[in-house]
């Protein structure tokens, strides 16, 4: 595919700038973009991600087409107040729920980092992922390997060089243009947008109008913005080095084993200055500065050190997941930390809440609303008030509620219920409007009266509490 010759093919590294722990090596001392271009790598661990990646990008194309009981097995409707998970729906009034599954989630991840550092960022991030499993392979497809590119990319703008990357540059924004549809298909079900897809835009001004920002958003991202989002945007990064410990096992350079670095095979310590795993990192870095917020644990550096060790018949794993305190030669890690207990218990504690409440929600919702600047209305004989009843069916399938008569904790009232029996569609609400009334001469003071929701699917009966109000 390259027209570049051989002789050229092979770029000059520039010894001119190094990674260091002073500057973010994506930035030019001038404030220019450093533009990076990992060079390939292959072995065990590049393995391992690539199926890995492969299992999640099935995961998130197919999720939305994944059919549980009528709904897709995720489904966030916006406009509807409500989301479906694996069968199970949610309406706004169980919103405070994502407060513990999240706080579950964010603790789990606490846990993972505590253990394992940087492993989401490395293995699971959607950044990564789609970054380093499909557009970088693209680009390699196209521009060929990172010598080449660099070559490409300093010289003129000939036809070679154009061709390439309107190539490129073309497959980049369908491939966003897909993405941003998955996307966009955990929040409108498949089948609507296919139908929105193949119609005219104007015609679905608000759908479109998403769908070209999340192209341009993924397209920006990917194709120019790159490691710059996990370095300058993603706070997890930041947070990092508060959430691990000497214990943690992170990707390391053994500095005793690979220091003082030798150019020859024989002399020196195991690293031979080669630069090889500075050329991989898709951030830029010199693994061997030590542990720095830039690494995303993509384990990149582990495979083309393993590939240089086995070259110069050295033992594997200069560059290897460890412990600090193991790469210092200390003793046995230990796994059970309290910084680990105290994020596992915060992390259970979210997650068994968030599950408990979810498994003793009720299946429709009822709230009473007073009309709004009107407590009571004066009849000839009798003190009216009104009620508005707000009930929601939180399931997937149709209910039937009955609006039934309570208990007077005062007077002796009547209910005039317009609309006693109230059929709603599933992960429908409706307001329904309840008229009480009391005796005129008799009434003194405010007092307490129910009402009665009863669910038919279920004979679940709620009772709302109110006050019955007057002059
Ligand atoms: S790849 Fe290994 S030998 Fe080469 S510079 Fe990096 S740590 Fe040293
Ligand atoms: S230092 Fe190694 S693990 Fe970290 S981002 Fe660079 S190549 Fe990946």
């Amino acid at each position: 595919m390259s027209s570049i010759p051989k002789t050229q093919a092979k770029a000059p590294r520039s010894r001119k700038r190094r990674p260091d722990l002073d500057s973010v090596y994506s930035i030019n001392e001038d404030g220019s973009r450093n533009f990076l271009h990992p060079a390939d790598v292959r072995g065990r661990w590049q393995r391992r991600v690539q199926v890995f990646w492969t299992l999640l990008i099935l995961v998130y194309v197919g999720l939305p087409w994944i059919e549980v009981a009528g709904q897709p097995a995720v489904r966030f409707d916006l406009p509807g107040r409500a989301a479906y998970l694996f069968g199970l729906s949610f309406t706004n009034q169980d919103f405070y729920l994502s407060f513990f599954a999240l706080s579950g989630l964010g603790f789990a991840l606490f846990v993972l980092t505590a253990l394992y550092g940087r492993v989401w960022c490395g293995f699971a991030c959607p950044q990564t992922v789609f970054m380093e499993g499909i557009y970088r392979r693209i680009e390699r497809w196209i521009e060929g390997p990172r010598n080449t590119r660099i070559r490409r990319n300093m010289g003129p703008n000939d036809f070679d060089k154009v061709w390439r990357k309107i190539l490129k540059h073309t497959l980049f924004l369908g491939l966003s243009y897909g993405i941003a549809h998955v996307f966009l298909s955990y929040f409108i079900p498949v089948h609507e947008l296919l139908q929105v897809i193949r119609s005219n835009p104007a015609e679905h001004k608000t759908a479109f109008g998403w769908s070209m920002f999340f192209t341009g958003l993924m397209y920006f991202d990917y194709a120019w913005f790159r490691e710059q989002t996990c370095l300058i945007i993603c706070p997890y990064g930041r947070i990092q080095s508060a959430l691990i410990d000497p214990d943690t096992i992170i990707i390391g350079y053994d500095e005793k084993r690979g220091e003082p670095r030798s150019h020859g095979v024989d002399e020196g310590g195991d690293c031979i200055d080669c630069y090889r795993c500075v050329e991989v990192c898709p951030t830029g870095i010199d693994i061997r500065n030590g542990l720095q917020m830039e690494c995303i644990g993509c384990t990149r550096c582990i495979d083309a050190c393993d590939d240089i060790m086995d070259r110069i018949a050295k033992p594997r794993g200069l560059v290897r997941y460890d412990s600090e305190r193991s790469f210092e030669g200390g003793e046995k890690r230990s796994i059970l930390r309290p910084r680990v207990f105290l994020y596992l218990c915060l992390g259970l504690i979210g997650i068994a809440v968030a599950t408990l409440s979810v498994h003793q929600r009720e299946p429709f919702g009822a709230r009473a609303l007073r009309a709004r600047g009107m407590p009571y209305t004066l009849e000839e004989h009798r003190i009216r008030n009104l009620v508005n009843v707000h009930l929601q069916n939180k399931r997937t399938e149709e209910a039937t509620l009955f609006v039934r008569p309570g208990e007077s904790q005062g007077l002796p009232i009547e209910y005039l219920v317009p609309q006693p029996r109230v059929h709603l569609a599933a992960m429908e609400d409706q307001q329904v409007p309840v008229f009480v009334f009391a005796d005129r001469k008799a009434f003194d003071q405010n007092f307490g009266f129910t009402l009665l929701i009863e669910d038919s699917l279920s004979g679940r009966v709620e009772e709302l509490h109110l006050t019955f109000r007057g002059p």
